[in-house]
């Protein structure tokens, strides 16, 4: 269950900033009027209550982070920006034995020590596109880390990713799999494919896909496909947090053949301000 804050402050459904209300009705309060004052909307709308953090905040974040999930960049392969980078990206799905909710592992692998993992779930017993869709996830989580600051070459296995993409590129910000939501969540975020869709039409030059027959075809690939794996058993329970993170540091760092040392991380306080989105 969200907590919300006690004053009554709420999130503005067409910015996302705080907003409350007033005599003269809804407006948004200092300091986030002057703070935020290039994204910020004239009339404001109550969406939902505020919860504590959004309230220190002053908004929401656009982007929510997945329940299982962690990112990280190995140290000795940073590269200066705009440079040419590949990432694989793979998706895990498959049922689980007893659980009502099926994990969705996805992770991603890049020739600059850039690599992520992480799950996110299902309650539907069947669904077909399931491996598609956490493969989805990892393109997500990919090219938010490495876009606009890289030259982007992405390595996958569905052809529907590279579609896609593509169509994106090209300006058709609708494209996604079949059956995805393209509506908002309840927070009042934009889908995470529907966020993503814009900023690689906006750096629509700094982004291919290559379609490889197999993930098995490139180190880079089984390497991520064995980070989606990490994610899937994390959001399984078949390991706690601090195992998925030792094991996904050690593929990364074998994979790439350097030292596993670890850029310091710089977003120590993760979001934890809710139920996540799908
Ligand atoms: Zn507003």
């Amino acid at each position: 269950m969200t907590e919300t804050n006690s004053a009554g402050q709420h999130i503005c459904r067409n910015c996302g900033i705080v907003c409350v209300e007033e005599v003269a009705g809804w407006s948004h309060p200092e300091p986030w009027r002057s703070l935020k004052a290039g994204w910020i909307c004239e009339r404001p709308e109550p969406l939902r209550a505020a919860t504590p953090q959004e309230s220190r905040r002053g908004a929401m974040r656009q982007v929510r982070r997945d329940r299982w999930m962690r990112q990280e960049q190995l140290q000795p392969l940073v590269v200066v920006e705009g440079s040419p980078v590949e990432v694989a990206i793979v998706g895990c799905y498959q049922l689980h034995p007893t659980a009502h909710e099926h994990p969705r592992g996805w992770g991603y692998l890049a020739d600059d020590g850039h690599y992520g993992f992480g799950a996110t779930t299902t309650r539907r017993r069947f669904d077909g596109q399931g491996e598609l869709a956490a493969e989805a996830r990892a393109l997500f989580w990919a090219l938010l880390r490495l876009l606009p600051a890289h030259q982007v070459t992405v390595v996958t296995d569905y052809p529907e990713i590279a579609d896609m993409v593509n169509a994106w590129r090209r300006g058709d910000l609708t494209a996604a799999p079949p059956g995805y939501d393209l509506s908002d969540r309840p927070s009042g975020r934009e889908a995470k494919l529907m966020y993503l869709a814009p900023r690689v039409h906006q750096h629509a030059e700094r982004v291919t896909v290559r379609v490889a027959d197999s993930y098995e075809d490139t180190t880079l690939g089984r390497a991520a496909n064995e980070l989606s794996v990490l994610g899937w058993k994390w959001c399984a329970g078949e390991l706690t947090k601090t195992t998925a993170a030792d094991r996904a540091l050690v593929i990364a760092s074998k994979a790439l053949g350097v030292a596993p040392t670890l850029v310091p991380r710089m977003n120590g306080t993760e979001d934890r301000d809710g139920p996540h989105d799908d």
